[in-house]
């Protein structure tokens, strides 16, 4: 089933334009992802007009390594205009992290919400940008840009306002679903999928960010409400502080945290990233800053940050529930932390973890990186329990499974994976191509 093109062009050359020979429906030529997991990158032609589908960042780059942009003619220097715009599915570095390279005058499309959040962001984080769009995605509201009419789908992933993306053109229909798991915070979107599916679907380019990983790992088969429930349970047994360690703009994991402290009787304590974020979306549903049981405490690179860029009046947000050290030791038992793994050491010098436990909730692979070590080695020497506890924001196969069933597509692309070659063992019409080809 499955056929491995030749590849007509290689990855990271010159833009090729043989995309521009008559003929109909849609042409795709994925840039980057066919082979990975992260840097996701993939342009469509049809009748004279191209599409860019994310401008990712590959997950093996360093912060400051700078990556060229994918070979899209007009993407650098918008000297090519039937480059129509660049669609991005959600806020995460692997698929808009080259944005800032390409020329601003590029159309860009992407949510209202995961634009705000970006853009709060950019003060905290490299993670963060000011994108300006030139449209929002909204749920299952047509766009037309250029030749193409793209229909964005709101999805369940752990980047807050992620979308899978129909994409119509000449009569031909492509489904790209972006990263997608169902079960998150926002799993219902995922199942309205399964049960609306926006059929007939020529073209699925599926994620499998799990395919060939292991589907049994613990934290592939692990919901959002399942850590709520794990969390839950570790407050009423621990003595003092929990202290739980995920990134600020996973917004499920927020909630998660938020709704388990309500369980476990426990006030919430984020850093001021997290809750600048969580207000800059401006939804009243998510935890933020005069919530109830809700307080601020500022980690000492944060309050440096504030100082030397004299935005003081980023602190007006936190003025009614900020807390310091002192009051953190004296409350530990009655407080759930959700703070950057940086701050460490200054709770553990003012004594807010003792007796206390950490909570690694994240991907348990930055753990191998030299600041995991050094986390592991800090807290053990000091006597603190180090626990994981994590859900995936990618789907296993077994929902994958029911996607692909469930879209029935002609053919099945595989993209942001590792196991492009084993899609044939899990899935039916397989259909493989190689980073920087065309095809039909
Ligand atoms: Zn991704």
């Amino acid at each position: 089933m499955t056929t491995v093109a030749e590849s007509r062009t290689v990855g990271g050359s010159a833009p090729d334009n043989s995309s521009r020979d008559d003929h109909h429906g849609i042409r795709v030529r994925i840039h980057r992802g066919a082979n990975e997991i992260g840097g996701s990158c993939v342009e469509l032609e049809s009748q004279g007009s191209r599409l860019v589908l994310d401008v990712g960042k590959p997950l093996w780059a360093g912060w400051d390594e700078v990556v060229p942009l994918p070979a899209v003619a007009g993407l650098a220097d918008w000297t090519d205009r039937s480059l129509s715009g660049v669609v991005i599915s959600h806020p995460h570095l692997d698929h808009y992290g080259l944005i800032a390279q390409a020329d601003s005058r590029v159309p860009i499309y992407i949510g209202k919400e995961a634009t705000s959040l970006l853009k709060a962001a950019e003060f905290f984080s490299s993670a963060g940008i000011d994108l300006r769009p030139d449209g929002f995605l909204r749920d299952r509201v047509p766009l037309r840009i250029g030749a193409f009419t793209v229909t964005p789908y709101l999805m369940d992933h752990s980047a807050f306002d992620s979308y899978s993306l129909l994409v119509e053109a000449d009569g031909h229909r492509l489904f790209y679903t972006g990263d997608i798991r169902g079960h998150g915070r926002k799993s219902r979107l995922f199942e309205q999928l399964l049960s609306h599916p926006p059929t007939p679907v020529d073209v699925l380019l599926l994620e499998g960010t799990h395919v060939g990983q292991g589907d049994g790992s613990p934290e592939a088969c692990r919901s959002e409400r399942d850590v709520e429930l794990s969390l839950t349970r570790r407050m009423k047994q621990t003595e003092g502080a929990l202290s739980v360690i995920s990134s600020a703009q996973n917004i499920d994991r927020l909630v998660t945290v938020y709704r388990a402290c309500k369980r476990g009787g426990r006030i919430l304590v984020t850093d001021l990233y997290t809750a600048s974020l969580a207000h800059a979306i401006g939804r009243q549903t998510i935890p933020q800053p005069g919530f109830p049981d809700y307080k601020v405490y500022l980690p000492n690179h944060q309050r440096r940050l504030v100082k030397k860029s004299r935005e003081f009046d980023r602190m007006e947000l936190v003025r009614e529930c900020r807390v310091f050290p002192e009051w953190l030791a004296e409350h530990a038992g009655e407080v759930t932390l959700l703070l950057p793994a940086s701050t460490a050491p200054e709770l553990l010098r003012s004594g807010v973890l003792a007796n206390g436990a950490v909570v690694w909730s994240m991907w348990p692979g930055y753990l191998k990186e030299p600041s995991g070590t050094r986390l592991k080695e800090l807290l053990t020497s000091n006597g603190v329990p180090f626990i994981l506890d994590h859900a995936s924001g990618h789907a296993p196969v077994a929902d994958l499974q029911r996607l692909a069933t469930a879209l029935k597509p002609s053919r099945l692309v595989p993209i942001h994976t590792e196991g492009a070659s084993l899609y044939n063992e899990f899935f039916e019409n397989v259909e493989t191509h190689s980073d920087g080809e065309w095809w039909n």
